[in-house]
């Protein structure tokens, strides 16, 4: 008898491998030490009260102590005007001691998001976002790679999965995910297809992908009859949920867990990808668990990075 088991997706394991990539960084970063007595340095800004950002922020500056990379946390008020920030900005440009800036984003709406992200130092901008960064990417020349879709590459490669010539399709085509994404799938010889809200027939095309990313920000958008049977799928999506009927709708007899959450906690997380595809894909990321995990882990990556070519170690 075949056990229904072994129809389900393998689950790709982002928090071991975020473990497993902060182990390294913190084994370079105690190198960095010895050798050149360097230790670096990440400014972290947060702007207003956003729980949100407050909570990435806070994990990001966990992340440094557990790696051995120093932090400093800024926090400003909501109040914060632009020209207030770019000077802050400015000031972590100049010092010596600061290796990387990451400014949490979304900024509150009175703030010129674009001209601050076009303020930070390319040399120290470890989120990838400054628009020199960008284009190197679209160059295929990468210098700093935003921390998500760098986390994505990480985890395909980690499990062995082949890029050079598989069919990739990106669902997104934000800045921080789906453009860069498709930008690093098409350096590493894959067949990209990016796809968005206006995309017409949209299940027909994911349905040719062998890897199939999904970064579109809406609880279980992706069914099961999207994928092609076995295809690897990236679930980027992070949805909150707090509507315990809505949860059963998506989770069915595997609720329980979710309306838990959702009771102890006010909310639940959940992928853009719909627990059904599970009986579809090959391989999936789970949300919780997958790529967000390792998106912190990139950044860590990255910050001992422009620490080293900062002073052409
Ligand atoms: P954005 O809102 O910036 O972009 C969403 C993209 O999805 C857009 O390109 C949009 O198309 C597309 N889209 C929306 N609706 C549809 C639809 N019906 N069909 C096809 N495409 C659609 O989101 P982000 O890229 O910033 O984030 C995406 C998700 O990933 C969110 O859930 C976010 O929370 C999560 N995320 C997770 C991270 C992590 O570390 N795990 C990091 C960053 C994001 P269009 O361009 O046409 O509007």
């Amino acid at each position: 008898m075949v056990s229904l088991e072994a129809k389900r997706a393998e689950m790709l394991d982002g928090r071991a491998l975020a473990e497993q990539i902060k182990k390294e960084v913190a084994r370079e970063v105690r190198r960095l030490w010895d050798e050149h007595g360097v230790k670096p340095c990440l400014a972290a800004v947060l702007v207003g009260d956003d729980d949100a950002s407050r909570v990435y922020v806070r994990n990001k500056v966990r992340a440094c102590a557990e790696v051995g990379i120093e932090s400093e946390h800024r926090a400003l008020p909501d109040s914060t005007t632009t020209a207030e920030l770019l000077a802050l900005i400015l000031n972590l440009n100049q010092r010596e001691d600061v290796d990387a800036i990451l400014v949490q984003l979304p900024l509150p709406k009175q703030i010129d998001e674009a001209a601050v992200i076009a303020a930070v130092d390319p040399s120290k901008d470890v989120d990838g976002f400054h628009p020199v960064n960008v284009g190197l990417l679209a160059l295929g020349r990468p210098r700093f790679v935003p921390c998500t879709p760098a986390g994505i590459i990480e985890l395909l490669d980690r499990n062995q999965i082949e890029i050079a010539g598989a069919e990739a399709c990106v669902v997104g085509r934000s800045q921080i995910v789906g453009r860069p994404v498709a930008n690093l799938l098409l350096q590493r010889n894959a067949t990209v297809t990016i796809c968005h809200s206006r995309t017409s027939e949209l299940p027909s095309v994911t349905r040719r992908a062998d890897i199939l990313i999904a970064a579109i920000g809406r609880a279980g958008f992706i069914r099961g009859d999207y994928l092609k049977p076995r295809a690897t799928v990236i679930d980027v999506g992070v949805n909150k949920i707090t509507d315990t009927n809505k949860a059963r709708a998506l989770f069915g007899a595997q609720a329980a867990k979710r309306t838990e959450a959702i009771a102890r906690h006010g909310y639940t997380l959940v992928g853009d990808v719909h627990p059904e595809a599970d009986l579809v894909a090959g391989k999936l990321t789970p949300v919780p668990g997958g790529v967000g995990l390792l998106t912190v882990a990139m950044l860590m990556r990255n910050t001992l990075q422009a620490a080293r070519a900062r002073r052409g170690l």
